[in-house]
């Protein structure tokens, strides 16, 4: 029951204030977030490249409220993707955006978005990588597809993420995958009313398994965004029931979570892909965390009263 009451946490100033300013909070944070700034997280992504490891890089922030502040989230990946250059890792570097922090809950904040992240994409293109469009809650997620099918037609190596919760997302996947698409499939973060999604924890994971075999007898590239090591081993199966060969599709985990599992994977041959947050507006990327796992609710309250 937890869940829920973090992430609606997740959406109040005053909580945001509370946990930013609280002792102790920044160590458990740290976990989650790879850094603050693109200095920070380089060392981090040679680090995954020498062991083997891909990653696709989020810088956080969500919740914008101004059209400069719209702007500012797309220097931040252009000035990351400047940094990337140099790095010469092509795909294995790529990048995962939120088109709210490009604007699109602001007004005409659909054409504002993809303006946006346009000469980003643009600009990944240009060396050797990609950008996927994370999925954020219901409301946003026409747009998000219309964005994502729009910057297809120039760049057909954009991705999107599709949430197994929703009970939309089994037509979405059969679109997608006839149409060769790249799609992340994750389980789904916010919290979504009884109207649209699934709230049974088995009903999600069935959907997620009916969703991943469309995704895989498919055209498309499956990227599977699970820890669950039940639903990993399902889809190795169902991978290789559609002879699928260990290129033509890869699994991908969040930074700090399983990370001998992000090991073991690779070292068996598997494409790995580390989500890895970096920024310093944090807060809504770090309590999604926290409610995926209560546990870390109790380690994080534990930080803050023994400091
Ligand atoms: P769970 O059943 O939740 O977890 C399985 C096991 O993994 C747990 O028992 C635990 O051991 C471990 N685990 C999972 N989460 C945590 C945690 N926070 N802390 C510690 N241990 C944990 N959601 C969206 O809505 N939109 C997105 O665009 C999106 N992108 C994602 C990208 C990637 C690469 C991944 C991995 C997830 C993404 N998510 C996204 C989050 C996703 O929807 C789930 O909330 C999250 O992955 C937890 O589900 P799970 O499949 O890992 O299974």
């Amino acid at each position: 029951m937890l869940g829920p009451v973090i992430l609606a946490a997740s959406r109040s100033d005053n909580m945001r204030r509370f946990v930013s300013a609280a002792p102790g909070t920044k160590q458990v944070v740290s976990r989650f977030i790879a850094g603050e700034t693109v200095d920070q997280v380089v060392p981090i992504i040679v680090d995954a490249a020498d062991k083997g490891l891909e990653v696709t890089l989020d810088v956080v922030g969500e919740d914008i409220t101004t059209v400069e502040q719209s702007h500012a989230a797309r220097d931040a990946y252009l000035e990351l993707i400047d940094r990337l250059k140099d790095l010469g890792l092509g795909t294995r570097a790529e990048m995962s955006v939120k088109l709210s922090m490009f604007g699109q809950a602001l007004e005409g904040g659909h054409e504002l978005a993809l303006a946006n992240v346009r000469p980003v994409v643009e600009a990944a293109a240009a060396i050797g990588t990609t950008v996927t469009l994370d999925a954020e809650d219901h409301t946003t997620l026409d747009s998000m597809f219309a964005i994502h099918d729009e910057l297809r037609k120039d760049f057909p190596q954009t991705g999107c993420v599709i949430q197994a919760y929703l009970f939309r997302t089994e037509a979405d996947a059969r679109r997608l995958a006839a149409d060769g698409s790249r799609v992340r499939i994750v389980k789904g973060a916010y919290k979504e009313p009884a109207e649209v999604a699934y709230q049974d924890k088995a009903e999600i994971d069935k959907a997620y398994v009916r969703i991943l075999r469309i995704l895989m007898e498919g055209e498309g590239y499956p990227m599977i965004g699970s820890h669950d090591p039940r639903l990993i081993s399902i889809a190795q199966e169902l991978a290789r029931r559609a002879g699928r060969k260990l290129d033509e599709y890869e699994f991908q985990m969040l930074y700090g979570i399983r990370s001998d599992e992000h090991l073991r994977l690779a070292a068996e041959g598997h494409r790995m892909r580390v989500y890895t947050a970096y920024g310093t507006d944090w807060y809504g990327y770090f309590m999604r965390r926290l409610a995926e796992k209560p546990a870390n609710l109790l380690f994080f309250a534990r930080s803050i009263l023994t400091k």
